[in-house]
């Protein structure tokens, strides 16, 4: 597993809507400027570009939420994982 942030968002699963404890950053930008990846707690704000990611405890799915000025868009759905 490679190092990432931890998002502060209150962004349910759009599957099932099971409220997700962690978002982790994919790939963040501040006013365009890359955030280095260090286990740190991003709120997010107008600042803020990139994607975020997860997968659903509950549903399993892969969810990957592209961020737009600190709002969270359209989260894209992946494959229901199989354990
Ligand atoms: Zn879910």
């Amino acid at each position: 597993m490679g190092v990432y942030n931890v998002i502060n968002s209150t962004m349910r699963c759009p599957k099932c809507n099971e409220k997700i404890d962690e978002w982790q950053s994919k790939y963040l930008t501040y006013d365009g400027y890359v955030l280095a990846n260090g286990l740190q707690e991003i709120k997010l704000n107008e600042h803020i570009d990139g994607e975020m990611h997860t997968l659903c405890d509950n549903c399993e799915t892969f969810l990957d939420v592209p961020i737009v000025k600190g709002q969270c868009e359209q989260a894209k759905l992946g494959m229901p994982q199989r354990k």
